[in-house]
């Protein structure tokens, strides 16, 4: 059967000539003594009675609404919300009214994310009982060679973690009682004061952890933790392709929570390699040849992440070019493969042989193709 709904104006207690500053001031006036925080014995209440308050607001402050109503009653305005009637967090516009009002206990984080927001920081913030913790993450670094980036690798890893105690299954000791410090209720309360009085705010039993109970005889192997570190050691298989910054996720190897154990996290980072630079999946190298080659091309030698290659050089190449080998590069993640690039640069002799400076002066006079005027560069 549905509730009979109260006249807003009565809700409100405001008469029906009230203005809307009038309106206003009951609104906030009975959003303070309705906040959920301060009737922690009957929030379930504060809360309904929170809503309709809201409601009847919504509709007396805005002209429109509020003359609908005057009108024809409750049918008047029942247009005005969405279905199953008023809903606080999609119907309420005027949280920008109660943002001042809260403001000073939610840090102003109650008007940034609009009625709903605010709603959840009223109606489900402190005094809930904490639920069953999940154990942490742990985070191992693992460096890996281009070599093993570029094929693939499967590694050990041995780490420690917190494992469920054996001597007291986790329980952390034997028969329980109530936790002296929030005498079973889970919850501590805080008195704290705004401008407009004195706030109660409930939050999770530090001692306890909101449970409400202790163990009454500590456990002497985990002394009372319910939890032991552990070695463990895994093999990791790690994919080709991966880069410095990748995780790889082992999902609950981490340490044990009695809500689950959390994972282990392996944060990949590439060793600095001697020859290569790696640009995506692409292999960069330098390769230094004489004049002579790269004037007359032929084969050269270049190194690649499996032994060496012999490519073709072609005539006249010049310094700097660079020379693609197909999939000589780093596996994708999602398969194919990238490209070794094989930047040539010539090699200009820093010392010079009596013969050579002979040879040299020859080859200058004999040139066929002058050196280029200069230019802008590319
Ligand atoms: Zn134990
Ligand atoms: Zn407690």
């Amino acid at each position: 059967m549905p509730k009979t709904k109260r006249d807003y104006y009565e809700v409100l207690g405001v008469g029906r000539q009230a203005s809307l500053d009038e309106i206003k001031q009951a609104y906030r006036r009975l959003a303070k003594e309705y906040h959920p925080d301060r009737n922690p014995d009957n929030r379930a209440e504060a809360e309904e009675r929170f809503k309709e308050l809201s409601e009847a607001y919504e509709v007396l402050a805005n002209a429109e609404k509020r003359r609908l109503y005057d009108l024809r009653g409750h049918e008047g305005v029942s247009q005005q919300f969405g279905p199953g009637g008023f809903d606080f967090r999609r119907d309420f516009t005027h949280v920008d009214d109660l943002t001042d009002l809260f403001g000073d206990l939610f840090g102003g984080r109650a008007g940034r994310s609009g009625a709903g927001g605010l709603f959840d920081l009223l109606f489900s913030g402190g005094g809930q009982r904490r639920r069953a913790a999940r154990g942490g993450d742990i985070r191992i670094r693992m460096r890996l060679t281009l070599e093993e980036i570029a094929s693939g690798v499967t590694r050990e890893v041995t780490f420690s973690r917190f494992e469920v105690c054996a001597e007291c299954q986790g329980r952390g000791g034997k028969g329980t009682m109530a936790c002296p410090t929030c005498g079973g209720s889970g919850q501590v309360r805080r008195q704290s004061s705004s401008f407009f009085g004195q706030f109660v705010q409930v939050a999770p039993c530090p001692d306890c952890g909101g449970e409400g109970s202790k163990v009454k005889e500590p456990c002497d192997k985990c002394r009372g933790d319910g939890r032991l570190r552990q070695q463990r050691t895994l093999k990791v298989r790690i994919p080709a392709g991966v880069a410095s910054g990748n995780f790889i996720p082992l999902h609950d190897e981490g340490h044990y929570g009695p809500g689950g154990r959390g994972d282990v996290m392996i944060e990949i980072e590439e060793k600095e390699h001697p020859l290569f630079v790696r640009h995506g999946d692409d292999l960069v190298v330098e390769v230094p040849v004489s004049y002579a080659q790269a004037a007359l091309g032929g084969k050269i030698e270049v190194p690649t992440l499996n032994g060496s290659k012999r490519i073709a050089l072609p005539a006249g190449i010049q310094s700097g070019k660079v020379i693609r080998v197909k999939g000589a590069g780093i596996r994708h993640l999602d398969g194919g493969k990238g490209d070794e690039l094989v930047r040539v640069m010539i090699h200009v002799p820093s010392k010079v042989g009596k013969e050579e400076i002979e040879l040299l002066k020859q080859l200058e006079t004999a040139a066929t193709e002058p050196v280029p005027s200069p230019r802008r560069p590319a």
